[in-house]
């Protein structure tokens, strides 16, 4: 009796530990599948993150997926290629060389002198005038019209007197001539609105005025087209530089040169001739 107890027990005790290595084994297996799985897990991950990465690289590369067709057309800021302290217009960028169509976010402005104007862009006696000539005082405050950064400060006696250059951020260039003082100096920051110098009458000036002008990769546009000087504030918040309207005044330049000089030939031709009448 004891024997056949002992061989149950013996039996028992086998049964268990060769259901504990099944188990075992069943353990291991679901182990290795588990591992197996998590690898591919792994793997799909792996992938999906180059995929990603490769998407931004693909939305970094294209334009803004989100930006309308009007607004893709504004590459002011990104045009000029030279800083310089020299040469109002060192860009040597011929109007026919200019994109077709640039807009300029005139929505900053802070007008330089919130007076009026005293004589207009265009065609001179002698000389083009490339600028709009507002009335102020001999000390009044200027402004910067835009946010931007100062590119020259200078005096020209024959010319624009002191004078200062600011390249503004939205792309356009601005002129302010016959100034008594300047108050900023070359390549400082400015914000919209910050007094650059002080009104005055130096230079080719016969009163005390602003000469104000607006350029576009050194072209001057008739800042009359940008702005209302009787409100003091732009036309529209977006001007679009368009190459065949907003240079028009070069036509009239054209054909008023070619027309002085055929006088100019005319005059010495008569004057010629009367000498040899003598
Ligand atoms: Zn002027």
């Amino acid at each position: 009796m004891k024997k056949v107890f002992l061989f149950t027990l013996v039996w028992l005790f086998m049964c268990g530990l060769a259901t504990e290595s099944v188990s075992a084994k069943k353990r291991a297996k679901a182990k290795h599948v588990y591992h197996k799985e998590i690898a591919a897990v792994d793997d799909v991950q792996r992938q999906i993150n180059a995929l990603n990465s490769l998407m931004q690289q693909k939305m970094q590369q294209e334009e803004d997926p989100y930006a309308t067709e009007e607004d893709t057309e504004v590459p002011a800021s990104g045009v000029y290629e030279t800083w310089t302290n020299r040469r109002i217009n060192p860009y040597m960028t011929p109007i026919a060389k200019l994109p077709d169509s640039v807009r300029i976010n005139l929505s900053q402005y802070v007008p330089p002198v919130a007076t009026f104007i005293t004589s207009h862009f265009g065609m001179r006696k002698y000389r083009f005038h490339y600028g709009t000539d507002l009335k102020l005082n001999v000390g009044d405050p200027v402004h910067a019209a835009f946010n931007g950064k100062v590119r020259i400060t200078g005096y020209e006696a024959g010319g624009y007197g002191n004078y200062v250059v600011i390249r503004h951020d939205n792309g356009l260039e601005t002129v302010y001539g016959h100034l008594s003082k300047v108050l900023v100096h070359e390549n400082q920051p400015l914000k919209a609105g910050d007094v650059l110098g002080l009104g005055g009458s130096t230079g080719h000036s016969t009163g005390p005025h602003l000469h104000f002008e607006t350029r576009y990769l050194g072209n001057a546009i008739n800042p009359e087209k940008l702005f209302d000087f009787a409100y003091h504030m732009p036309i529209n918040d977006i001007y679009v530089i368009r190459k065949n309207s907003s240079f028009d005044y070069q036509y009239a330049k054209a054909s008023h040169s070619s027309a002085y000089k055929k006088y100019i030939a005319k005059a010495g031709k008569s004057h010629k001739s009367k000498h040899h009448r003598r």
